[in-house]
């Protein structure tokens, strides 16, 4: 069975579970891909050009997505709700949390991202009463939020690392992570900039992290391979190295 979503996209559906073209396979058909691959699903199949499946791995390592027909016969995702652990239900679409903000016709529900207060971003959807999702904007401008499930199916955000910046006695200005410190290393597309761990050089060490040029950390790696570098607070605000304890 084929299902075509609103945006066009074609979808083959196997037992409830969707998957997108991803090849040829000789002039015999075309190879599918699970629309899960991003989960890391390896569930794939063969399809001949009269549609028999040739050859599939039909194992997923997720629930399958689930569909609503909505206009022209065409599909849609249907939204996805997850309980925090204080009672608030949020929406998830596409690993992006949105709470609700107000109502729209019919029953439907508009809903906000998350990240709204703290990023201003602008994503929303709007949702109908049988949950499917009429409009959206789906562009983000920082990165997904993590939840993870605790007591009785509910979730908890993870925290994102807390980054803030301190400024040393000679004007350089240091990206601290986990109390880690990170110095400028390169600069990244749409004017952000590429921090590396200021020690680098010294230890070798591969944490990095990424902030775009409104202070969102896009992407990071903070596996150190050592203990932080203190630094202590003089009076003016600025700050300076403390000698490591290996110098002793
Ligand atoms: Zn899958
Ligand atoms: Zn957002
Ligand atoms: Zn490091």
């Amino acid at each position: 069975q084929y299902i075509t979503l609103l945006r066009g996209a074609r979808l083959l559906l196997i037992n409830g579970f969707s998957f997108n073209k991803s090849g040829h396979i000789g002039n015999r058909g075309y190879r599918y891909t699970c629309s899960q691959y991003k989960k890391k699903c390896r569930a794939f199949a063969h399809i001949s050009s009269n549609d028999t499946i040739l050859k599939a791995n039909l194992e997923h390592n997720h629930l399958p997505t689930q569909y609503a027909r909505v206009k022209d016969g065409k599909y849609i995702k249907l939204a996805q709700y997850i309980t925090l652990l204080r009672g608030t239900k949020l929406l998830l679409i596409d690993g992006f949390s949105f709470f609700k903000s107000g109502f729209i016709r019919n029953g439907g529900l508009r809903y906000t991202c998350s990240a709204y207060n703290n990023k201003h971003c602008r994503a929303f959807a709007h949702i109908s009463a049988d949950d499917v999702i009429l409009k959206a904007n789906l562009e983000h401008n920082h990165i997904r939020p993590k939840y993870k499930q605790v007591t009785d199916g509910r979730y908890v955000k993870v925290e994102l690392a807390y980054t803030q910046y301190i400024t040393l006695e000679k004007g350089i200005k240091l990206l601290m992570i986990n109390g880690y410190s990170f110095s400028k290393n390169s600069r990244i597309a749409k004017g952000g900039i590429r921090y590396a761990c200021s020690s680098l050089l010294s230890e070798k060490c591969k944490a990095y992290a990424h902030v775009s040029a409104n202070d969102v950390l896009l992407k990071c790696y903070t596996e150190h391979n050592h203990s932080p570098i203190q630094y202590v607070r003089t009076s003016n605000g600025k700050y300076i190295k403390v000698s490591s304890s290996k110098k002793w």
